[in-house]
């Protein structure tokens, strides 16, 4: 039976909203069970899971990959938990070819070519390191991403704080910014090199195949569920220390995830 873990979360206040760390090994902000850092809980480095709220929109950003910063890589991906009727994120670029993406970052011209993308509750987002982006106002999100803190500013709508265009330009000539992995209305399972997920619509009593060890993520996007016989409430999230496997019951919407 996995043996549940409930970190305490850290909240921070933003200008244009709050972020609020659930779980982080970071050591500059390292979530804590009890008074026990999560590393020495888990005995391992965990990935770096936030609740973003925005209530306006964030500056458009990149983060470098393990290649350009070993170790302080950040792919990322966003479930989105609530959001306004015309709340819409900025997902790469549009009308610019991969080998004019310099040009047109350093030229100070990105404003022109962002995509914009309607997202609702519901929609999973995954973004490579290297995908410029932008969390839009009125969207709260489930933010799952490698354990790092590197963020380059690229364009700030105008706003006066300092951008970042020559390492945001070298990191995004190296990927496509055309790729559009947005999934409208996710529920099913994603991977890649760094994490797996799963959205998952729990009614009634089952075994779940999504870690068969180590720790698991969750965090309960709506209902009441019990893992294992243990009763969890919506807004509630944490780990499953040594899942193998565990059994889900009662009725609701549960959003999992594993480093890999
Ligand atoms: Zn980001």
């Amino acid at each position: 039976m996995a043996k549940i873990i409930c970190p305490n979360q850290i909240y921070l206040p933003k200008p244009w909203g709050s972020e609020a760390w659930l779980c982080s090994t970071l050591p500059k902000n390292q979530t804590l069970v009890g008074d026990m850092p999560l590393s020495q809980v888990l005995g391992e480095e965990t990935l770096l899971v936030k609740i973003i709220e925005a209530k306006e929109k964030l500056s458009v950003q990149v983060h470098p990959d393990d290649i350009m910063c070993p170790g302080e890589g950040k792919t990322e991906c966003w479930f989105i938990l609530e959001s306004g009727k015309d709340s819409a994120l900025v997902y790469g670029l549009d009308g610019v070819a991969d080998d004019k993406v310099k040009d047109v970052v350093l030229g100070g011209e990105i404003g022109k070519y962002l995509h914009y993308e309607k997202v609702k509750a519901g929609d999973f987002v995954f973004v490579p390191a290297g995908v410029v982006h932008a969390i839009g106002e009125n969207i709260k999100i489930l933010e799952i991403q490698q354990s790092a803190d590197i963020t380059y500013r690229v364009y700030d709508w105008g706003r006066d704080r300092e951008i970042h265009v020559k390492k945001s330009a070298e990191m995004m000539e190296k990927v496509s910014q055309k790729q559009r992995n947005i999934f409208k209305g996710f529920l099913d399972e994603f991977e890649c090199d760094f994490f797996k997920v799963k959205s998952l619509k729990i009614s009634g009593e089952e075994k779940v195949d999504f870690a068969s060890s180590g720790n698991c993520g969750f965090f309960v996007v709506d209902g009441n569920i019990s893992i294992d016989g243990e009763n969890l409430n919506k807004g509630q999230w944490g780990f499953l220390q040594d899942a193998k496997n565990p059994s889900f019951a009662g009725k609701g919407y549960i959003f999992l995830w594993k480093k890999n």
